[in-house]
């Protein structure tokens, strides 16, 4: 088997950077790689895009939006390969011919929204600019590993998936009844919507570039979420169903405080296109790399399906 530029270790922005770079080395014109956005350390939120995303098909699929969840990233990492790599000869995914469904769909990947939150999770809170962004008392309980591999935030401990401008009031009045009443490891909703920079590149990106439907990573639960209000389109069910088949993950509707406030709801309520949250994987917290193979092999085929609906 030819050798891989993703390996299967923990996906740091460092890592990404560089896998990102070969990756555009080695299949040229195949993949176009921009930057639509920096975190708050000044670290690089890339998006590549692959296939024809001159066409009006465009799908979404974005990972790393909480930072424990760093295995999304390294899913669509691999994902990439995984395509480039077969694009490039003419091959098959799943009985699907790549080159016939990227020359008629576009696939833009973001793989880490989140890169200062995977970071802290994978490499713990190293990052000397931490200091000028997170309370003291934050600070403190950054000194524990433990608590570090647990981290979901940005940097400044705001949760991107509670950012967003969709019932956002609504998450802030149930954080707030959690206890959580400002920058936390995870939970807590920003000052206002979209007040984080990843944020705000993830939001403008979709705002210059219309996607047919999106897909959100997180994990984990081997679960699917599809609907959000009264924004979900009729034609979500069955594209969900579709995901689930393949995936044999199951299909689930949030309680309505649960469900709010996150990419996938703003993009139903913003522009009335499916959007999915997939939750892969299941275990401990963060999933190690142990169950990856197994992981993205049982996934395959629903994210070429995901391009092709
Ligand atoms: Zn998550």
């Amino acid at each position: 088997m030819e050798r891989r530029i993703v390996g299967i270790v923990p996906p740091d922005h460092a890592r990404i950077s560089k896998w990102i770079n070969a990756l555009a080395l080695k299949y040229g014109d195949l993949l176009e790689c921009t930057v639509i956005g920096k975190s708050l350390l000044d670290r690089e939120i890339f998006a590549l895009r692959i296939g024809n995303n001159l066409s009006g098909r465009r799908v979404l699929y974005c990972g790393g939006v909480h930072g424990r969840e760093w295995i999304t990233s390294l899913l669509l990492m691999v994902l990439a390969e995984d395509i480039l790599e077969q694009y490039a000869k003419g091959g098959r995914i799943c009985e699907m011919d790549v080159r016939r469904l990227l020359d008629a769909s576009g696939l833009v990947i973001i793989p880490a929204l989140n890169p200062d939150g995977i970071d802290i999770s994978v490499n713990s809170a190293a990052d000397p600019g931490l200091k000028n962004l997170l309370s003291a008392e934050l600070l403190e309980k950054c000194g524990n590993t433990a608590f570090c591999r647990r981290w979901k935030s940005n940097a400044r401990g705001v949760d991107l998936n509670r950012n967003f401008n969709a019932g956002w009031d609504d998450m802030r009045l149930a954080a707030l009844e959690r206890g959580i009443t400002g920058p936390s490891s995870e939970g807590w909703t920003g000052k206002y919507p979209e007040s984080e920079p990843e944020t705000r590149a993830v939001v403008n990106l979709c705002e210059s570039m219309r996607f047919r439907h999106m897909i959100a990573f997180h994990s984990q639960g081997e679960v699917i979420y599809w609907n959000y209000r009264e924004f979900t389109p009729p034609r979500a069910h069955i594209m969900a169903r579709i995901l689930a088949m393949s995936s044999g993950y199951t299909l689930s509707e949030p309680d309505r405080l649960a469900g709010a406030a996150g990419l996938k709801d703003w993009f139903m309520e913003k522009y009335g296109a499916p959007a999915f949250t997939v939750e892969v994987g299941c275990g401990e917290c963060p999933l190690p790399l142990s169950g990856f193979r197994f992981m993205y092999h049982r996934l395959r085929e629903m994210l070429v399906l995901g391009i092709a609906m």
